[in-house]
């Protein structure tokens, strides 16, 4: 059975009925079917605004759902009060009290409960050495670091154990190197735990280096949810592909083994689904060959991402379809202003499940 269960989950704001006074009412959740299983890690990944923080707040009883039930281990949460849900809650802010010292708030959940002080004391200094924080029960938080902040307010939010540990951007406010090597220690933590974590997140290299699963929202629904390879390899839409950065899309006809598209005839992988679809091809599926073969195209910027350059192409011919990223060793990228050939690798082209919602485009077959 699942730690937690979200079923048909709605959530409305706004002063109107629907029936013509007031703002309509936004779903800011709508119909949101959710499980999170026991020792489970789920990110909830989307846009500013898709509802990922109404999400945490109406499972840890902040925010009352419109219609749909929550339960966690199998009971109904409705009016269950905020600190009898046993969740644990770390937001973005780290809200640690600034005038108690570090041990003053890590035992406040403890406290709480009235834990008595010696078995407080303990399970203070047994979580700030699992935070990476031993012997800083007495410094004062003001004088810690970002990233020593956001250890202790982890410590606070793990002390009373919670069976569900929810994180709001966790490490939205550090930077990223930081962030890079927090979560990754927090994912070997909650590991060693045991820890079910349901954590939201905007970024995208947070929540794929985290999660067991990651859960895609747009404006209120969840667009697609999978692990982290499957949505990285397989993603469900246009708009899931755009959100994790990739632009090459385009619409498509897609026949046995090769796709009719404004790029030309473009190799698909063995079971893609036909017809009229989108059509994704990730930058190291865009292969630079000689100008004289395959799909003429200027190169028109190179940008650095570390060990890697992308490079974006503008196709010669105007009717040849939008520019495309392609990506290139260091040495191997060629100049601003140069003149390519592209062809394409189906390894690296994805037809996305959805089917293309504008008027599909017939491509002429002779260029
Ligand atoms: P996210 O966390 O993904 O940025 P939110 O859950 O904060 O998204 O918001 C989802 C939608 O609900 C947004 O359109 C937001 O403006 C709206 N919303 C959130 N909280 C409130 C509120 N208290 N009152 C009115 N609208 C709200």
């Amino acid at each position: 059975m699942a730690l937690l269960t979200l079923s048909d989950v709605t959530v409305r704001f706004g002063t109107g009925t629907g029936t013509g006074t007031g703002t309509a009412p936004h779903a800011a959740l709508d119909a949101v079917d959710l499980e999170v299983a026991e020792h489970e890690i789920v990110c909830v990944l989307g846009p500013s605004g898709s509802g990922k923080s109404t999400l945490l707040r109406v499972v840890a009883g902040l925010q009352s759902p419109d219609t749909g039930r929550i339960l966690l281990d199998g009971t109904d949460q409705s009016g269950v009060p905020v600190h009898r849900r046993g969740v644990g809650l770390m937001f973005q802010d780290h809200q640690l009290f600034p005038q108690r010292d570090v041990a003053g708030n890590v035992a406040f959940g403890l406290r709480m409960r009235g834990a008595p002080r010696d078995e407080q004391a303990l399970r203070v200094d047994e979580l700030l050495e699992l935070v990476g924080l031993p012997g800083a029960g007495r410094r004062a938080v003001a004088a810690l670091s970002g990233g020593e902040q956001q250890r202790v307010a982890l410590a606070r939010a793990l002390a009373p154990r919670p069976r569900l540990l929810m994180l709001d951007e966790p490490l939205g406010q550090l930077d990223r190197s930081l962030r890079e090597r927090l979560v990754v220690e927090l994912r070997g933590l909650f590991g060693r735990l045991g820890t079910t974590v349901l954590a939201v997140t905007h970024d995208q290299g947070e929540a794929f280096a985290l999660a067991d699963r990651v859960v895609v929202m747009r404006d209120g629904r969840i667009a697609q949810s999978g692990t982290p390879l499957e949505v990285w390899q397989r993603p469900a839409s246009a708009f899931v592909a755009r959100f994790l950065g990739f632009d090459n899309i385009v619409p498509a006809t897609v026949g046995d083994g090769a796709a009719e598209t404004p790029w030309g005839r473009i190799p698909v992988p063995d079971g893609s689904a036909r017809g009229d679809r989108l059509l994704l091809v990730r930058p190291a599926g865009v292969r630079l060959v000689d100008a004289a073969q395959g799909l003429r195209c200027t190169v028109e910027a190179r940008t650095f991402r570390g060990s890697r350059v992308a490079v974006l192409l503008r196709p010669d011919q105007p009717g040849d379809g939008p520019v495309l990223e392609a990506e290139c060793g260091l040495h191997a990228a060629p100049a601003e202003g140069a003149t390519v050939g592209v062809a394409f690798a189906a390894e690296d082209v994805v037809v996305l499940e959805e089917r293309d919602e504008r008027p599909v485009r017939r491509v002429q077959a002779a260029r």
